[in-house]
């Protein structure tokens, strides 16, 4: 199988004339900056001398902002670059983030040209009240528009959704993720909100008008809905934001992030607590008082099972009084797990 590569080309809040009240992407970035040709043949040429893999599948990826609210000549320019590397055969597909209301035929058309794959649509919620406290400037018609367009025209439509938006409850959560379940995405992003310097969701956190969630609660949202993709065999490809020299603990230098459910190893947090509640589920139902059991996984989930800083060994201790060791099995499929009883009370 070829590894997937990924070449982030980070196009600030170029094309975007909105202020969600949680975005800053002006001040992380730095400006309105234009990405240039330039910087987008430069980071892709760094990007490739550093894949060492030779049976690779390389895609580049057009993040941040809203890249179809571009000057469409300026979108033409970024994309023809990607494209003489797709002829060059060393690239192989391009994907873009963008708002749903920026989706029109002619603009799938375009897009279609210069062989991006991948639409990725930042949704937030699919509730109208909570898009509109938020200031989002779209609604949930624009997504089901969109989404349905994106995928009449061929291509690989992906979701980004929030929890922890001001005045969403995990019942709205649940709603906007079996809202989006309805439109097919392949692949969906969960992020839950941060407080973020310089937004105005900072001012309503000063004012205590916003109360973000704590680590814990977002853990347990972020979970109940990546439940619910999984189920319908959507492919959650990223819980969290990622941890950058900017989106770190609040209490770090330069960190931009004012308060809010950050953790460093947030989506380890989800799938620890995923792997929890399996093997709890498991142990309630062995037909005998367990003392010591022992829980075979595949290689890649042992740190998942194990918990981070193993929580679910000392949970399981502490709630069941069992004592768990994790072995690790190639024979294991990932995500199965096998269940041995070793001592009973
Ligand atoms: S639409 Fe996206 S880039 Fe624009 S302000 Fe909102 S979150 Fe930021």
């Amino acid at each position: 199988m070829k590894k997937e590569y990924v070449i982030p080309i980070f196009v600030p809040n170029l094309g975007c004339p909105n202020d969600c009240i949680f975005c800053n992407q002006k001040k992380i970035s730095g400006q309105s900056t234009n990405v240039t040709p330039d910087d987008v043949r430069e980071t892709i040429e760094y990007y490739l001398e550093n894949f060492k893999d030779n049976n690779k599948y390389v895609e580049v990826a057009f993040f941040g902002g809203s890249f179809t609210g571009i000057d469409k000549n300026v979108q033409i320019e970024l994309l023809e670059v990607a494209n003489e590397f797709i002829k060059e055969k060393k690239v192989r597909s391009i994907r873009i983030s963008t708002r749903p209301d920026y989706i029109t035929k002619d603009i799938l058309k375009m897009l279609r040209k210069y062989h991006v794959k991948t639409i990725e649509l930042g949704v937030q919620s699919t509730n109208n009240y909570i898009l509109k406290k938020s200031k989002r400037g779209h609604t949930f018609e624009d997504v089901k528009k969109a989404s349905k367009l994106i995928r009449r025209y061929g291509f690989r439509l992906g979701h980004q959704m929030m929890v922890g938006l001001p005045e969403s409850s995990e019942a709205d959560e649940i709603n906007t993720a079996k809202d989006l379940i309805k439109l097919k995405p392949k692949i969906v992003r969960i992020y839950p909100v941060l407080v973020i310097k310089g937004t105005e969701l900072e001012e309503e956190y000063k004012k205590k008008e916003y109360i973000p969630l704590t680590v814990e609660q977002a853990v347990e949202r972020c979970k109940v809905i990546t439940y619910l993709f999984r189920r319908n065999k959507i492919n959650v490809i990223r819980i969290g934001l990622q941890n950058t020299e900017e989106i770190t603990s609040p209490e770090q230098d330069g960190s931009e992030v004012v308060a809010g459910p950050f953790h460093p190893a947030f989506r380890q947090l989800v799938e620890g607590a995923m792997w929890y509640d399996s093997i709890a589920e498991k142990i309630k139902n062995i037909n005998a008082k367990v003392k010591k059991v022992e829980i075979e996984v595949n290689p890649n989930d042992s740190n998942n099972a194990i918990g981070h800083k193993k929580i679910n060994i000392e949970k399981l201790k502490e709630f069941y009084d069992v004592d768990v060791a994790i072995k690790s099995s190639e024979e294991i499929e990932p995500g199965k797990f096998e269940i041995k009883v070793l001592e009973t009370y």
